[in-house]
């Protein structure tokens, strides 16, 4: 393996198929190559592989480059952008005979031959391998067709595709800068289809004719293609082409260790987006799939990242994709960003439809989110809607929904609490600073004069103040409460216990 600083240009490609929504492993294999091209000085190139007709989905293109700008993976080449190969997109250089081209080419010099054999033969043919018990695959029947009589066929009528001839002996080795020299057998692969008859390449010829044209140096892809490779070398062969290194990334599994899938939960990045993890945590995180910088560092800045990298950092054992890291990583970036930028990005969720109750006036007022970011700030993992309005709506609310038997604590009954909100009612009222460090002071000097724990005083104010059991530093969240709230809801708890007992709603 090389170092990367002795490497000539780097020339990578990220050539995604618009069949569905951009999954993460293949953002990883986007930003591995995007990140090799940056701390090379090279270029990034995005090519769409749209050949597979059948398989196409609508705005499928769409999602794919914007999870790469949402990523902020920028393209030097491709759509949108141009570049001296345009276009990138394989439908359009189909149009333009590329591929007809190429193949033209294998078959002139004898790599590669029509073949007209109908769907209905080729059916016949594996059904005879089944029945025998012989690996199914195309018996080479057209390899040696003449000229004339394939001339015949097709002005019979007689659709064709293009196969290439694959050697009958001899082996393909091939090199994975990850894992070495890999050997093939040709004998075990029949010749494969590389011009349909619709005139659209297949992937084989499409992705190798453009990878060649347009210069590619470096490809890193999905170690899924492995055992397509020895087809793809066999080709270069074929062309007279010099192929491109090939560096097969791990595989991504579950943390059950089985081929990650749909079954682990979400697996398309921009659902990540939507659930609200941030770009840069995804960023992270899915750079040290498969890589690592080389020491203990795993919170690295994108500069830091693409500094880092090497190829020789690339690692071909299998990545965990693990969700749990993944939003604990996502509250550390939560928790570097300003408070102002984190207020921000908090309103629009709050504010949505189906965040903060109905109830609550919008728009919020900003200062006062902005002063509730640190409450929460710790606790944050992802920006979440349902979490976010969980977290902080008794904050908004005239009303909370209090059940006075959660206020009592331990070694606590109705009445002695009641008179223990009271007390500390009129502290919140005549405290001299209303600001957490002194209030705290003073209502452990309250727990002392009323022989009662902290645990127990500052649990019955918690829930009074918040109808919660769980919720920000005590202090804190009465400073961001205020003093005239604070004191109502504490005085309305008292009153709920020492008069009806039973669950209703407060005012404050
Ligand atoms: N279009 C192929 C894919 O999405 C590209 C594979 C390759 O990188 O060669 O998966």
């Amino acid at each position: 393996m090389s170092d990367t600083s002795t490497l000539g240009p780097v020339r990578v490609r990220y050539a995604p198929s618009p069949t569905g929504d951009p999954h993460v492993g293949n953002l990883r294999t986007a930003l591995l190559n995007w990140v090799f091209a940056r701390h090379a000085g090279g270029q990034f190139i995005v090519r769409i592989e749209d050949t597979d007709r059948e398989r196409m989905v609508d705005g499928a293109e769409d999602r794919i480059l914007e999870a790469l700008k949402w990523l902020g993976l920028d393209w030097d080449e491709g759509p949108g952008v141009g570049g001296p190969y345009a276009p990138y997109v394989q439908s359009e250089r189909k149009a333009l005979g590329v591929y007809a081209e190429a193949a033209r080419q294998l078959i002139d010099n004898g790599h590669a031959y029509e073949c007209t054999c109908t769907p209905e033969r080729l059916d016949q043919v594996r059904q005879q391998q089944r029945a025998k018990k012989k690996p199914t695959g195309y018996d080479g029947y057209c390899r040696n067709k003449s000229a004339d009589e394939l001339a015949a066929e097709k002005a019979g009528g007689l659709a064709s595709v293009v196969r290439f001839k694959v050697p009958l002996e001899g082996e393909v080795v091939f090199n994975d800068v990850l894992r070495g020299p890999l050997t093939f057998d040709p004998s075990l692969l029949q010749d494969f289809v590389i011009l349909k008859s619709d005139g659209y390449p297949t992937y084989h010829l499409a992705h190798i004719v453009d990878d060649h044209e347009m210069g590619i140096t470096h490809v890193l892809r999905s170690e899924e293609w492995i055992s397509s490779t020895p087809r793809h070398m066999m080709m270069y062969e074929g062309f007279g082409w010099e192929p491109p290194a090939f560096v097969h990334l791990s595989i991504l599994l579950g943390p059950d260790r089985s081929k990650l899938s749909k079954r682990h939960g979400d697996t398309a990045l921009l659902e990540f987006r939507d659930k609200g993890f941030l770009p840069g945590t995804m960023f992270n995180f899915l750079s040290l799939l498969g890589w690592s910088a080389g020491d203990d560092e795993e919170v690295m800045t994108r500069e830091q990242i693409v500094e880092k990298f090497s190829l020789d950092g690339l690692n071909s054992a299998p990545s965990i994709f693990d969700i749990t890291k993944l939003e604990w990583m996502n509250g550390v970036y939560l928790r570097q960003l300003p408070v102002e930028t984190l207020a921000e990005m908090l309103i629009p969720e709050l504010e949505a439809r189906d965040g903060l109750p109905e109830s609550i006036a919008r728009p919020l007022d900003r200062d006062y989110v902005t002063s509730l970011v640190p409450l929460v700030h710790e606790r944050l993992k992802v920006v979440d809607r349902a979490e976010l309005s969980e977290m902080l709506s008794y904050f908004f609310q005239d009303e909370i929904d209090l059940d006075p038997a959660e206020v009592v604590q331990k070694g606590m009954d109705e009445a002695v609490t009641a008179s223990a909100l009271e007390s500390a009612a009129l502290a919140l009222e005549s405290a001299e600073s209303f600001e957490a460090e002194p209030l705290e002071e003073q209502f452990r000097a309250l727990c002392v004069e009323l022989d009662l724990k902290p645990r127990q005083l500052f649990g019955a104010l918690r829930v009074s103040l918040t109808a919660r059991k769980v919720a920000p530093p005590l202090f804190d969240t009465m400073v961001a409460l205020g003093r005239g709230r604070s004191v109502d809801r504490v005085r309305r708890a008292a009153a709920l216990l020492s008069g009806a007992g039973t669950r209703e709603r407060t005012v404050s």
